[in-house]
């Protein structure tokens, strides 16, 4: 509940009237006592986007939090619920929950920035181009996945990886693009797997970005108004936030970068930036790794808000694209979500240290997760056909969460606004409607 709703509304909440106009009036008012007025114009957007992130997520991170509330609660950013359901699915994939939200159309699992019907469709990146805005995308994915990809390619199959490099940099509207993937953009005989054989890290070069490939490239780079930057600095996906990496740059670093470089452009930028490996955790239930990523997210919103505050004609806009994992919480004194501070690794690293016959899988974990392991639990973990999954599930349980899939559940996803025309993502709205929110801000 917001604060300083007036004595009526207040009131008719209590006696439950639902009267949806009526209830729309409430959200508009509770939105003005917190968000600055600054009209319905935003002349920038950040959209971050948490890739598989629910309310399960929500509550276990401020749970594993601990000291102060995740910057959506502390900046009471949170305005409705998001339904997720894609063209020909009632549990979409990345593919067409990012191209619902880039374009405002659903389309089918699989399908990226075209139709059912095989229309190419025009995005939000398209549309601010044309306005004359600056254009980022940054993922913690290669930048060639599903949900950067939905807002400025357009392919049948959502791993046409090459296809998807050759439309970024050949794309008029894009300025940033920050990210792994470098083998998608590289011959094999330069490091890489393009079968075409083509260098599109010297193609794009040669259209005017410059190229950076590792951290220090990015935090020495001077960002220039004039130029448009290709940064690369994995192979594939950067590596899960477990502890420091001294080659690649945090979500963080990256979102600074980028807002650092686009807001020099006098008619304002749209960028995105993606959580991308929350929802990898998600699949593996890894409570670890989920938190981990979470917390790494979270510094990117923190940057985006302290620049939106100072701003002040910034929208901000976070929403995951669907859940992943149906992830529930059950914390209690010994189990709680806080326990997860202490693991060093995702299940996944874990396990490939660990030997054919398990002989050091007691050491391994408990080295990796600083939780002690019963015989009973290191017996299910040896005996699983996953003991990937098995270690996750365990790990999990000892931190008071618990996981009903490990894929995309249907269920709705949270969404977080805040600035001029925030108020646009409040109540029960399609992801369709989320695209057609930032439209109307950015685009006059
Ligand atoms: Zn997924």
């Amino acid at each position: 509940m917001k604060k300083n709703l007036p004595v009526l509304v207040t009131t008719a909440l209590v006696v439950g009237l639902t009267v949806s106009p009526f209830q729309k009036a409430v959200a508009s008012d509770a939105g003005e006592s917190t968000t600055p007025d600054h009209g319905s114009h935003a002349k920038n957007v950040i959209f971050l986007i948490p890739d598989g992130f629910s309310t399960g997520y929500a509550d276990s991170y401020r749970h594993f939090k601990q000291e102060g509330l995740p910057v959506w609660e502390e900046k009471d950013m949170l305005r409705g619920m998001v339904a997720t359901h894609s063209a020909d699915s009632k549990i979409t994939d990345s593919a067409a929950a990012g191209t619902a939200l880039a374009t405002g159309t659903k389309t089918n699992n699989g399908m990226l920035g075209i139709s059912p019907e095989g229309e190419d469709l025009e995005t939000i990146v398209d549309l601010a181009g044309q306005a004359g805005k600056k254009n980022g995308l940054v993922a913690t994915s290669t930048i060639n996945h599903a949900t950067p990809a939905a807002f400025a390619a357009s392919v049948e199959g959502r791993s046409d990886y090459e296809e998807i490099a050759n439309q970024f940099i050949n794309h008029e509207s894009i300025d940033l693009l920050l990210g792994g993937g470098r083998e998608q953009y590289l011959p094999p005989e330069e490091g890489g797997i393009r079968e075409d054989g083509a260098n599109l890290i010297t193609e794009a070069e040669e259209q005017g970005f410059t190229y950076l490939e590792t951290k220090r490239d990015l935090l020495h780079e001077e960002a220039k108004d004039d130029a448009k930057y290709l940064g690369l600095f994995a192979d594939d996906e950067l590596m899960p936030s477990f502890g420091i990496n001294t080659i690649e740059p945090s979500l963080g670093q990256m979102t600074s970068f980028a807002i650092d470089h686009l807001s020099q452009a006098d008619e304002g930028f749209f960028l995105m930036v993606e959580g991308s490996q929350i929802d990898w955790a998600g699949h593996d239930n890894d409570a670890a790794y989920a938190m981990k990523d979470t917390e790494a997210f979270e510094e990117a919103v923190a940057l985006s808000m302290d620049f939106a505050e100072k701003d002040g004609e910034t929208l901000i806009v976070m929403v995951g694209d669907h859940d992943t994992g149906g992830l529930s919480i059950q914390p209690d004194d010994d189990y709680n979500p806080a326990n997860l501070h202490n693991v060093k690794a995702t299940g996944e690293q874990m396990m490939q240290k660990v030997d054919h016959s398990f002989s050091n899988l007691e050491e391994v974990v408990t080295e990796n997760t600083s939780m002690s392991f019963t015989e009973d639990e290191l017996t299910t973990i040896k005996e699983s056909d996953d003991p990937k999954l098995a270690l996750n599930t365990i790990v999990s349980e000892k931190a008071g969460m618990a996981w009903t899939s490990t894929d995309h559940t249907a269920i709705d996803v949270p969404i977080y606004a805040y600035g001029p025309h925030a108020e646009a993502f409040n109540g029960n709205i399609d992801n369709t409607d989320v695209f057609k929110g930032i439209k109307e801000a950015l685009i006059n």
